[in-house]
């Protein structure tokens, strides 16, 4: 052992609950400074698998000395070695689904060769659209070569990564952009090692180190990202994880810095999907923040063999029920937070590298539906894994994910596209990437997604991350609460400070329902404030009721989002229609108000929301107890709707 060693106390600790925990110590204001101090032993504990199918993670220590003492100094070792190839091939030759992804990437990596070269043009003050083309080439390019021997992918590949290493920069002030160029570079020159003459490998390493590795060493030192609990995190960690290893044998320096600074920031954001699984930036960024978890540990597994207890934390397992959970029967995902308009489920490799890890047949069955629908990627085929011959264990109609951001979902049924669903948040409004959206709702039934959250806004609209109280993100009408199916108190927006819990989930046959407290949201005006979702009459109408003890006087307007055409029949009736569907909202409660209709078209800048309307009710004077009940009833094609229900207290769900 180095005599400059340092031991540092556990990093991480779990709570009485169960969820990983940052603990402070008087030790953690040591500062990691890579230039002058990178031969040191960090101590990092993963504690905290409480979760009974995973056994504690141990102690793991990465000593940054000893890191690469289990390196595989071959190439490729990154991601898939030649023996794993070597297995895909045979089985290849009996696997029809195989078949089919090698056809997809053959023909995507056909379609790459003809496209002209990436070229240095940032988007705003991004860079990223740039590094993703890269690597998208580099993986499809690079598994063409090395499934068919064709010299036109290699040579495709390499004009590449040439292109790209004499770039002046990987615009190191957005750092995701020199994350994944790093990734696409170092996985290009591990892949493609062989085929590479010396003097190729030295123009590659070289643009690797100067706008890869360099800036990402300097970034630990002062970077955010690295004590991020969310995406970031794990991109710009996986994304340097696999540039460092790829040229480990010939400059170690790197790996040794990186891979301990990494193991030691990846925990922050994996503990993030903890207990259940959810992410709180919601279904999109689930998923890039779930793909660089998967490469990252991909990555130290192939090269060093270990990946360093990682794996064990708690949630991460869990991962992959959340985008199959929070996509409704209509394929559309939940829009929570900065998630992307109207985007639905798609082939996420990732799935693959879940069930392969936690052998889970489940994420194989979801993601091989996927790829019988659409192309699969050359990912797919890294992380293969054939179609699960049991069956899979039924899917739960409801299901609570638990953690920072609460989310619920609830459907009449599977592998129905016609199907009810109905999906609650709750959590934080501070959270990354989040509106101020607390109690928002989205709905399904008929095909149809009747009740929107309409998505993210455009990200260089200015202030767009100025989330504090008063920030000019809650100026955007799609961040703030007035584009949500939220309540609104005299027109104001929820608070965005504030916090809320699910405080009751009941998921029976006969009833099917969640109580989130709101309080904390609407507290400038109300004492109590309560939501509840359920699922009525044998799961085919879903009421929504809010119950506020209002102690200052205000409008209370609720409201929900709609691309469907509103016809007011009676005051407390209203007719949606759209696509030749219908669904029916009934006022229940209170007999006094009426449904009324706004439009929730904007002016650009900002997205215009063309035809998107609100179903609203408003009550000018609201004061003391008051209740809203709205029935939301498909016309199923029986016809049969439901038109009344009992309305209880929320106390009493
Ligand atoms: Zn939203």
């Amino acid at each position: 052992m180095p005599d400059n060693s340092l031991r540092l106390p556990p990093l991480l600790t779990y709570e009485h609950g169960g969820a990983l925990l940052l603990v402070e110590s008087p030790f953690i204001s040591w500062r990691l400074t890579m230039k002058s101090a990178y031969r040191f032993i960090a101590l990092v504990t993963i504690l905290g698998c409480c979760c009974p199918t995973l056994a504690p993670a141990k102690e793991v220590t990465v000593d940054s000395s000893a890191v690469l003492k289990t390196l595989d100094k071959n190439h490729p070792r990154l991601m898939l070695k030649d023996k794993d190839l070597e297995r895909l091939k045979r089985l290849y030759a009996k696997d029809k689904v195989l078949q089919k992804c090698l056809k997809d990437v053959l023909e995507d990596a056909d379609a790459c060769a003809k496209k002209p070269m990436l070229t240095y043009r940032k988007i705003g003050p991004r860079l990223l659209h740039v590094s993703r083309e890269c690597l998208h080439r580099i993986y499809a390019l690079g598994l063409a070569y090395r499934w068919t021997g064709e010299q036109k992918y290699a040579e495709k590949a390499v004009e590449n990564l040439l292109t790209v290493c004499i770039f002046k920069d990987w615009n190191p002030s957005h750092f995701l952009d020199t994350a994944e160029m790093s990734h696409a570079v170092g996985l290009g020159y591990d892949w493609l090692y062989s085929y590479l003459d010396v003097k190729t490998r030295k123009k590659i390493k070289a643009g690797l180190i100067k706008n890869g590795l360099e800036p990402g060493l300097r970034a630990y030192e002062k970077a955010w990202w690295s004590k991020s609990e969310f995406n970031w995190n794990q991109v710009c960690n996986g994304g340097l994880i696999t540039g460092a290893l790829a040229i480990a044998e010939s400059d170690p320096q790197y790996a040794e810095q990186i891979i301990t600074a990494a193991v030691k920031s990846l925990p922050l954001a994996i503990k993030s999907y903890g207990p259940d699984g959810a992410w709180g930036e919601g279904p999109g960024y689930w998923s890039y923040a779930t793909h660089y978890t998967a490469y990252g540990l991909t990555a130290l597994q192939t090269a060093l063999g270990t990946d360093f207890g990682l794996l064990k934390i708690k949630g991460l397992a869990e991962a992959g029920n959340f985008p199959i959970y929070t996509s409704g029967p209509t394929g559309r995902y939940l829009t929570i937070a900065d998630c992307g308009e109207k985007s639905f489920r798609r082939p996420m490799p990732c799935m693959f590298w879940l069930a392969r890890a936690y052998k889970n047949s489940l994420y194989a069955e979801s993601e091989h539906a996927e790829i019988a629908k659409r192309d699969a990627r050359a990912q797919h085929v890294v992380w293969y894994v054939p179609s699960p011959r049991k069956m899979p264990a039924a899917k739960d109609l409801d299901r609570y994910f638990r953690g920072p951001v609460e989310i619920a979902v609830f459907r009449s049924a599977w592998d129905d596209p016609q199907a009810l669903f109905v999906g609650v948040k709750a959590g934080y409004n501070q959270v990354n990437h989040g509106h101020l959206d607390l109690g928002n709702f989205e709905l399904d039934a008929l095909g149809i997604r009747w009740a929107r959250d309409l998505g993210s806004e455009n990200y260089n609209l200015p202030g767009y991350w100025d989330g504090r109280r008063g920030g000019r993100r809650w100026s955007y009408y799609r961040l703030n609460s007035k584009s949500h199916n939220v309540p609104l108190l005299d027109g104001e927006d929820q608070d965005p400070l504030a916090t809320s819990k699910f405080i009751k989930f009941e998921s029976k046959k006969s009833s099917a329902f969640v109580l989130v407290d709101l309080t904390s949201a609407y507290k400038k005006f109300a004492k109590k404030a309560t939501r509840g979702v359920a699922m009525v009459e044998s799961r085919r109408a879903v009421l929504v009721q809010d119950e506020f003890k209002i102690e200052k006087p205000c409008e209370l307007v609720w409201a929900m989002t709609t691309d469907a055409k509103i016809n007011i029949k009676e005051k407390d009736t209203a007719v949606l229609t759209l696509a030749g569907k219908k669904l029916i909202a009934r006022l229940l409660s209170p007999s006094a108000a009426g449904f009324a209709i706004e439009s929730a078209q904007q002016k650009a800048p900002q997205k215009t929301n063309k035809g998107v309307r609100r179903l609203i009710v408003r009550l000018p004077n609201a004061n003391g107890n008051v209740r809203v009940a709205i029935l939301l009833s498909p016309v199923w094609k029986d016809k049969e709707i439901v038109t009344k229900v009992p309305i209880k207290p929320l106390t009493q769900w």
